[in-house]
């Protein structure tokens, strides 16, 4: 199965649109449709409520997207967020030095490499460093005195805030933040669709520890985070870890792992775990001046805590739901979107069969009983397979028809999308039937 494939669905059922398109389109940065908005939300839903209800010492946090520049100098993201570039001279592609060759490469050495569109070689130019963060100006003057950045993760508010956040809410280590919201990479290349953009989402939480425990709550946040997928009902053979090596350790990191997916262009990440050590506090620490060192009264001692981060895209994670939900029943001839029901954009379809005979008002009455419950549309143009075809593309789970026997005895049919088989329930029963199979999922 290709992407495209995926991305053109996407546009034809309003998941995902490129940015702009009327005027060509913009820079890689793609707008969410009323179903992407609403499976998008259903997915950071479902991480914001594992993190943050089903732990009492994870708490959430929401810090700007501009912060003082000097975040990004003490961070390292200043002088080190940098990727290496290098062009064809020949046909003037653009390349990611490091996607191009694994490892070092001494001086001139870049001459005998091949450019892989042109097939040339000897074009391509030394790597130049390029810092990937995105520069604005506060305040009316544009000078340097007043450069800005978009940031390039969501992690830093999250440092910056500790200590506010870990005294207001009276928090013991262990402990985390979770923050949900965009970062901004001006990648130079960017590509596969929402999976690397210039514009994206983080859903991050980082988790305090007292160094030493630092390889154990790794270990653990490693296991809890795989296991995270189930819920979205990814197929598990589909993922997997890969560990950092010395090269690919970020300037931060003693210890990386990330957890990757099977993109229909190869397996990619989706996610990183992380320890981050001390390292940002103590270089927060030094560069503001405040001490950001956690105070353990009982003990009467003061430390600054290791960091534990899982980092998750939140546009790359919906990119590996809709590859691996993306089901072509050749038998029916249907596409068919196998979202797990919980984080469907629709929950079900109600269909009078015909728009006479009372049917259509016994539909709105079934609609005013569910609308509380799920999201649900209303559908009575077509016939009743069209119907449902039209609905198993956008990967609604259930659909309810109402036909003359409704309005005799008060029961429905439930289709389930997968299956195609369909079940006579009372239309008093609907909630909980529905609600039983979504548990069973
Ligand atoms: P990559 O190696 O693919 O550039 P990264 O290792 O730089 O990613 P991190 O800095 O660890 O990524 O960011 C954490 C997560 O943020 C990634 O796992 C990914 O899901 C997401 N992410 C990072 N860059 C992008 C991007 N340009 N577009 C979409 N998601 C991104």
């Amino acid at each position: 199965m290709s992407i495209e494939k995926i991305v053109s669905l996407c546009k034809r059922r309003g998941f995902i649109f490129q940015s702009s398109e009327i005027y060509g389109g913009f820079g890689a940065i793609y707008d969410y449709g009323p179903l992407g908005i609403s499976l998008k939300n259903n997915i950071s839903q479902l991480w914001w409520k594992e993190m943050t209800q089903l732990h009492e010492n994870i708490v959430g946090l929401d810090s700007g997207i501009l912060m003082h520049p000097k975040v990004w100098e003490a961070s390292g993201h200043i002088g080190a967020f940098n990727d290496p570039l290098v062009d064809c001279k020949e046909c003037k592609a653009r390349y990611r030095a490091d996607e191009l060759f694994e490892g070092e490469l001494g001086d001139g050495d870049w001459m005998k490499i091949q450019c892989p569109k042109c097939g040339t070689t000897g074009n391509l130019t030394e790597p130049r460093q390029f810092n990937l963060m995105f520069k604005t100006h506060v305040g009316p003057i544009e000078e340097d005195s007043n450069i800005a950045y978009l940031r390039p993760e969501t992690a830093q508010g999250i440092y910056v805030n500790y200590l506010l956040t870990q005294n207001a809410m009276r928090l013991k280590v262990p402990f985390g933040i979770a923050q949900i919201g965009k970062a901004f990479r001006n990648e130079i290349v960017a590509r596969n669709f929402i999976f690397r953009t210039r514009e994206f989402e983080q859903m991050e939480m980082q988790y305090f520890v007292k160094p030493g425990d630092d390889d154990e709550s790794m270990k653990d946040w490693k296991a809890k985070r795989i296991k995270f997928y189930d819920q979205l009902g990814i197929d598990s053979k589909k993922l997997r870890f890969h560990e950092h090596g010395p090269n690919e350790l970020a300037h931060y990191a003693k210890e990386a792992w990330d957890i990757e997916f099977e993109f229909p262009f190869g397996w990619s990440e989706i996610e990183g775990i992380h320890n981050r050590t001390d390292y940002d506090l103590a270089r927060h620490q030094e560069s503001s001046g405040k001490k950001m060192e956690i105070f353990d009264q009982q003990k009467n001692d003061r430390f600054l805590p290791f960091i534990i981060e899982t980092s998750a895209g939140l546009n790359r994670m919906m990119l590996a739901v809709l590859s691996d939900a993306y089901w072509n029943d050749e038998e029916n001839n249907r596409i068919v979107m196998k979202f797990h029901p919980k984080i469907s954009p629709i929950t079900a379809v109600v269909c009078p069969l015909v728009k006479k005979d009372g049917l259509p008002e016994l539909g709105r009455e079934v609609m005013d009983i569910l609308k509380p419950h799920f999201k649900v549309i209303y559908d009575q143009q077509g016939s009743i397979g069209k119907r449902y075809y039209r609905q198993d593309e956008a990967g609604t789970p259930y659909g309810i028809t109402v036909d003359h026997q409704s309005v005799e005895d008060r029961t429905v049919t439930l289709r389930d999308r997968d299956t195609q088989v369909q079940k006579r329930i009372s239309i008093d029963n609907l909630v909980n039937a529905i609600n039983d199979s979504m548990e069973a999922y």
